[in-house]
């Protein structure tokens, strides 16, 4: 270990690597402590600490804009393959989860103690959320939603049409038995 390096610890055990099984040192990432991978370079954040790390602002953004930086936005290209990992913190297997809906990334999560980020992954999501990420998922569920029910108003409406037409023709038709006589 190298000098000044601090192992990090919880309730006095100290807390190892979900993938490598090293032990985390403590880091500091953008003031926060975190605790670090020296091997794989993930990143483990504390439930209390994630708030922090992405309580990022991004500035306002018009529909149009955020459409053009998702069209730039470039997820993680990164195959995880699926394995599940202990919680340094409880050992029991974290959950595997999708960060938002368009990020494409796959992070580790403890409910109750915290996140695991694999190398790249934190600074990944930072910039997703910098550049409107959480706006752009708001907008698109907003217009899916809108899609839902316009499609529902307009298949009601030539329901409607239909019947109309059914009704409509049966009168012509009930006319023109009338006039001929039957
Ligand atoms: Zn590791
Ligand atoms: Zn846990």
């Amino acid at each position: 270990m190298e000098e000044g390096l601090k192992i990090a610890q919880r309730a006095g055990r100290t807390v190892q690597c979900p993938k490598c099984a090293k032990p985390l040192i403590v880091a500091i990432e953008e003031g926060w402590e975190v605790d670090f991978c020296n091997q794989c370079k993930g990143i483990w954040v504390d439930v209390w600490e994630e708030k922090e790390l992405l309580r990022i602002k991004p500035e306002a953004f018009t529909m149009d804009e955020l459409k053009r930086l998702h069209a730039f936005y470039k997820p993680l290209g990164k195959a995880d393959p699926v394995r599940y990992v202990p919680c340094p913190v409880c050992k029991e297997l974290m959950n595997r989860k999708i960060w938002g809906s368009y990020s494409g990334i796959i992070i580790d999560k403890c409910y109750k103690h915290g996140t695991w980020y694999d190398d790249g992954e934190l600074t990944k999501i930072q910039e997703y959320v910098a550049s409107g990420g959480i706006e752009y998922e708001k907008m698109a569920m907003m217009e899916d939603g809108f899609n839902a029910v316009n499609s529902k108003l307009t298949s009601e409406v030539s329901r409607i049409n239909q019947k109309l037409i059914g009704i409509y023709s049966r009168s012509k038709m009930a006319q023109l038995y009338s006039l001929s006589g039957f």
